[in-house]
């Protein structure tokens, strides 16, 4: 390993007792979505101590910051961290370590400025990925418009370079129909809720032509309000995954058109309501993967085969206009589910702060390769491109 590669892996080390406090403090405070406030102040904060120049609150996301380093003309590089909870189950998601992580990365580069080549380091935080969609905002403020490549990672049971994430457009109907008396004047009725079954029965048709990574999953959000009324008013919400993004648009586009027929059956007019901003796939960049896969071994961390489970996330987004990755990081013992209150608790053990310290080294060790040779920059790029 080169002689800079060790001073990135000492500094680490020599701040472990700083990020491991930081990484239980932000977890023993969990806040939701866009009201992360205490977590990015904390987070600046670091960051500024360690010689960053910081923007807090970026694109118009009071939560949101970016702190830079810059040694001169060449590549940008950004390190990304996630800091928000889920309710009720606080820090289930590990996005503390995340936080730390990155920051940590960031503070490991900063620690060994006078040697790096020449570019731009940025450590940028993003709020609300549970919901909300916080990297679709940054994305549209244009914060990653001079981005080149973007790394973060994500706390898991195992070390896994790369899991596919599923893209998600999220989508709500509302027939209006016409109210009458069910038993005395139904023919005066024009029926909301027959449109919902009718829409999820042409769903259910659909699904046997859909390929096999893909999934539709919906509910009735409003069925009327008494039998004996004809349901003047019906909704439902559907979610639709897939892991290409023109396939998820395709399979998006033929919901609606499942909704469009139902409408059409039954004499109900339909309003389509989009949910939320979607997430979209995450798109895989082999030359990044590969930096990583290296730098990862070179700190003692073991990958494993990836599992079948596909989740859906906004680095998905990122990924879609930049080269990014995020590979999964062990923070729990084997077989720890996310999103339960066991990964809550993994989240702050010796095990957490051992991931989360060659989690910090990998990402600034593969950020330094990617500084020191712009050449595997334009070849993410040139990949980037290539793949759909
Ligand atoms: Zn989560
Ligand atoms: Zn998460």
């Amino acid at each position: 390993m080169s002689a800079v590669k060790d001073l990135i892996g000492q500094a680490v080390d020599r701040l472990g007792d700083e990020l491991e406090a930081l990484s239980r403090q932000i977890h023993d405070n969990p806040e939701l979505a866009y009201q992360e406030v205490k977590a990015a102040g904390w987070l600046s904060d670091f960051l500024a101590q360690q010689g960053f120049k910081v923007e807090r609150g970026v694109a118009g996301v009071e939560t949101a910051f970016r702190g830079t380093i810059e040694t001169g003309q060449g590549p940008t590089i950004a390190i990304l961290c996630e800091y928000d909870a889920l309710p009720q189950i606080g820090h289930a998601c590990g996005h503390n370590v995340i936080a730390t992580a990155g920051a940590g990365a960031g503070a490991a580069l900063a620690a060994v400025r006078e040697r790096l080549p020449k570019g731009r380091i940025q450590v940028i935080g993003t709020p609300a990925e549970e919901g909300g969609g916080g990297k679709v905002k940054l994305i549209q403020g244009g914060v990653f418009r001079d981005v080149d490549a973007a790394m973060m990672i994500h706390g898991f049971d195992r070390w896994i370079l790369h899991q596919d994430l599923l893209g998600i457009v999220r989508v709500g109907f509302e027939f209006s129909g016409k109210a009458a008396h069910a038993s005395a004047d139904p023919w005066e009725g024009v029926n909301a809720l027959d449109a919902v079954i009718q829409t999820f029965n042409n769903v259910s048709m659909l699904r046997q032509q859909m390929r096999p990574d893909a999934r539709i999953h919906g509910i009735v959000t409003h069925g009327g309000a008494a039998p004996n009324i004809i349901p003047e008013m019906a909704a439902c919400t559907f979610y639709v995954r897939a892991a290409k993004l023109d396939y998820m648009w395709e399979l998006h586009r033929r919901v609606v058109a499942c909704a469009e027929g139902a409408a059409r059956a039954t004499g109900c007019t339909l309003s389509t309501i989009d949910k939320e901003a979607p997430y979209e796939p995450l798109k895989r960049n082999d030359t990044l993967l590969d930096l990583f896969r290296a730098n990862m071994q070179a700190v003692g961390a073991q990958e494993l085969p990836a599992p079948d489970r596909l989740g859906s996330s906004d680095i998905g987004n990122v990924s879609q206009v930049i080269p990014a990755i995020q590979p999964m990081v062990q923070i729990a013992p084997s077989g720890t589910p996310i999103h339960s209150r066991a990964f809550e608790a993994a989240a702050v053990t010796p095990l957490a702060r051992q991931g989360m310290c060659q989690a910090a080294k990998t990402m600034a060790m593969t950020t330094y390769d990617l500084l020191a040779d712009p050449g595997l920059v334009k070849r993410a790029r040139a990949e980037f491109d290539a793949r759909t």
